[in-house]
């Protein structure tokens, strides 16, 4: 039998993953960055004897591909892409690929916010309560890394939209869909039915058999639903209707009903707070009853969970009052959810790259809540046009301890500081990670 060619497009985790997986599976492989690889991901092709070029990517190499498995990060404008797909060459992502080659049952979540905390939520149920559990897709080590070098019952994979742009055959058991709100837009012609449409993807090979969780107090995902026949078994959230099948929140109870099971939990009990955490909640307790996980084991993952870091994350309490880590919180929406989290004055810290914002989503909130506003970015103009005649207060600078400094100075006892920016980071700040990071140090140091 002829040796299929696999080229793989791009060299970080998602990528060496799949070559890896390719390698194995008997392919013949190349893989082309046009940056440099990492130090880490090179070493791995040394090792595993996997031909790669860094720094280009040359044409005679690739465009002779049988099929090509492109990282995420890759726009499908990018030339070479158009190149292949004139070529015929199917291009298709690393879940797909990764897909093909396991048994495993695949618990998939999406969602424009809420991924991480969910998919994180749901693996810790699973693996508490003694199951075979493996945590891939944008989280931690690639997902065909793992379908090559570990034998997983079952997968949680947290999915961005940028994966299920070229998933095609990808069908999980259980699909979660957490809500969709204008972000990305760039890679999607600034056309948000195309976004959605990616985001649907997630079902698009499900059956009768599979399970589909969703938000449904999304009016987007509901009217998405009633356009499309869709074959899965569907289980609604809701944070305003009481709801026979699915979860919802009434007063402060969790319920979940699936199937003439119902399990209840009362929600300040929990360690994920906010409305917004309210939904990631039900989804994975929705997801561990269709595994079949008992409500003890449910209940008891639900109570030792620790969310990852910068997701309102509390920092401190100094003077009484509270410093919280939101750092993650990257679009309007989450900024949303986070100030509908405290009920307590809040003086937010806010600004960044702004992805084509539209801040009236949360000018109610802001009206309501806010005391201070201050704008951390060298970009400040349009956040101090928009908020100057709502916040009766507004502060503009570019050091994270000043901006702390100065939220110290407008408090008083009882309020809460956060940082919630609604932008991305890389203005000042290397990732987001590292802009929360240094908030928290800034913190730190109002006590030195
Ligand atoms: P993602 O992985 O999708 O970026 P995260 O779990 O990392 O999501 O959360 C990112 C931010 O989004 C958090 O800071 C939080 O404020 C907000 N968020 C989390 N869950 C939800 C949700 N279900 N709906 C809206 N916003 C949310």
């Amino acid at each position: 039998m002829v040796q299929k060619k696999l080229v793989v497009l791009g060299g970080g985790e998602s990528g060496i993953g799949a070559a890896i997986l390719a390698k194995l599976k008997g392919f013949e492989v190349f893989l082309s960055d046009r940056s440099p690889i990492s130090e880490k991901y090179r070493e791995v092709l040394l090792r595993e004897n996997i031909n790669f070029e860094e720094g280009l990517h040359t044409d005679s190499l690739i465009l002779d591909a049988d099929e090509v498995v492109k990282s995420p990060g890759i726009p499908d404008k990018a030339p070479i892409i158009v190149a292949l797909v004139s070529k015929g060459i199917p291009v298709i992502s690393e879940i797909e690929f990764a897909s093909r080659y396991t048994d495993a049952k695949l618990i998939a979540v999406t969602g424009s916010n809420g991924k991480t905390t969910t998919s994180l939520l749901t693996y810790h149920l699973l693996r508490e309560a003694g199951l075979n559990v493996g945590l891939a897709g944008n989280i931690g080590e690639s997902f065909a890394w793992q379908v090559a070098e570990k034998n997983f019952d079952y997968y949680v994979l947290e999915i961005s939209s940028f994966q299920l742009d070229n998933s095609f055959e990808f069908r999980p058991s259980v699909a979660v869909l957490l809500n969709i709100t204008p972000d990305h837009l760039d890679r999607y012609d600034y056309n948000f039915q195309n976004y959605v449409d990616s985001k649907f993807r997630i079902i698009q090979k499900q059956t009768a058999e599979d399970d589909f969780i969703y938000f449904e107090d999304s009016d987007v995902i509901v009217s998405e639903l009633e356009k499309r026949s869709v074959s899965s078994r569907k289980w609604g959230i809701s944070l305003k209707d009481t709801l026979a099948q699915g979860g919802y929140l009434k007063g402060q109870t969790l319920t979940a009903n699936k199937g003439g099971v119902s399990y209840v939990q009362n929600f300040p009990e929990l360690p994920i707070k906010g409305p917004h955490n309210a939904v990631n909640a039900l989804a994975s307790i929705l997801v561990a009853q269709c595994v079949g996980l008992s409500p003890e084991a449910i209940k008891s993952g639900l109570l030792s969970f620790k969310n990852a870091p910068h997701r309102l994350e509390q920092v401190a309490v100094i003077d009484e009052v509270t410093y919280v880590n939101d750092s993650k919180a990257t679009n309007v929406d989450s900024v949303f959810y986070a100030l509908g989290s405290f009920d307590q004055p809040i003086l937010l810290i806010a600004g960044g790259v702004d992805k084509g914002n539209d801040y009236s989503q949360i000018e109610e909130l802001v009206r309501q809540k806010v005391k201070a506003l201050i704008i951390l970015t060298p970009k400040f103009e349009k956040l101090k046009e928009y908020f100057g005649a709502i916040v009766p207060q507004i502060y503009v600078t570019e050091d994270v301890q000043d901006a702390v400094n100065q939220a110290q100075k407008w408090s008083a006892p009882g309020d809460v500081v956060l940082l919630s920016p609604a932008c991305a980071s890389f203005d000042l700040f290397k990732n987001y990670e590292d802009r929360g990071d240094k908030f928290k140090q800034a913190v730190i140091n109002l006590t030195k």
